[in-house]
């Protein structure tokens, strides 16, 4: 059990005999070098899991977690899995939590490169300029800076490696509603001129839309829907996609996600049975509770739905 919420680890203490959970179960995606790959889904889905599994921040307890054909969780060769982790860094939800606060922001920064024995030499000063910081910025601590200005040190930090994929977990969510775009158009702008590639995880349907060159709907743990965004906000094939869509999330007070309207994700210890959307679908069918359906190609898009056409 790993990455759960307090309501849903307080349902498992509840079980007891039966405290097992498939967080994420069959989800495969490829990303484009120099794209942007969103993950959407509600809170629960699982897309905060597959970012942190590919980071390392979390091993699962059982499966596979398969990075170009090197399984994470089961290597047993140190040096393959430390490879292919090094070319992943992560942007964190939580600029204020994600930084050391007794660390001058210049040793935050080299510290992927530092602790591999790299040549730090005015490395974190030119990263600062690049983020838009001023370099003279290396000598101070996190607390002198705004939670905007914290999200750039971080994507600073992340950038330090140079890896080939960098997992953002709702990178603006933490930060005032006035500084989010800045930093989306910081993320966007990197990317073009460094040729960055992105593994974007969030609730925001909106972030998705202005960041996104393909989207990934998971529900359950599963993916439901792959499409590219156009294809995705004109013409949603999977029933949640749809539904999704139609429910702008919305955050309350506290920087929670509120639940859509209609209907809540079932119980991920018991999922329901073929498709895990059966109960919240208006389209349900006999086949739906029956059989699991599979992802197929239709169009550009794929689909896990039986009545997808
Ligand atoms: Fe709805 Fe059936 Fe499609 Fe699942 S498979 S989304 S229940 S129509
Ligand atoms: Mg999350």
């Amino acid at each position: 059990i790993f990455d759960v919420s307090k309501p849903l680890l307080n349902r498992i203490l509840e079980r007891r005999g039966k405290a097992f959970l498939t967080a994420v179960s069959e989800v495969d995606f490829e990303i484009e070098e120099r794209t942007t790959y969103a993950l959407v889904g509600e809170s629960g889905s699982g897309k905060s899991t597959i970012g942190k599994m590919l980071v390392g921040l979390l091993n699962p307890s059982g499966g596979d977690v398969e990075v170009e054909g090197v399984n994470l969780a089961k290597e047993t060769d140190g040096d393959k899995v430390a490879e292919v982790r090094s070319d992943i860094q992560m942007i964190f939800q939580d600029p204020y939590a994600s930084l050391n606060p007794r660390w001058r922001v210049r040793d935050i920064i080299v510290e992927p490169v530092a602790s591999k024995g790299g040549d730090t030499k005015g490395l974190a000063e030119k990263l600062l300029e690049q983020v838009g910081l001023h370099p003279s910025d290396a000598g101070k601590f996190p607390h002198e800076f705004s939670g905007g200005q914290r999200q750039r040190i971080c994507i600073a930090r992340a950038l330090a490696s140079n890896p080939r994929l960098i997992v953002c977990d709702e990178p603006t969510s933490a930060l005032d509603v006035s500084v989010q775009a800045q930093v989306l158009n910081l993320m966007s702008d990197l990317k073009d001129e460094l040729g960055l590639t992105y593994l974007l995880i969030t609730h925001d349907l909106t972030v998705v839309r202005h960041m996104a060159d393909r989207i990934g709907v998971l529900y359950l743990g599963r993916l439901v829907e792959e499409a590219d965004p156009e294809t995705l906000f004109t013409d949603p094939k999977h029933p949640y996609s749809r539904m999704l869509l139609d429910a702008a999330p919305r955050m309350d007070g506290f920087g929670r996600e509120v639940p859509p309207p209609t209907g809540e994700i079932p119980d991920p210890i018991d999922p329901p049975s073929g498709c895990a959307f059966h109960p919240r679908c208006p389209l349900a069918a006999d086949i739906c509770k029956a059989e699991r359906p599979q992802m197929r190609l239709i169009g550009t898009s794929k689909v896990a739905c039986h009545l997808a056409e």
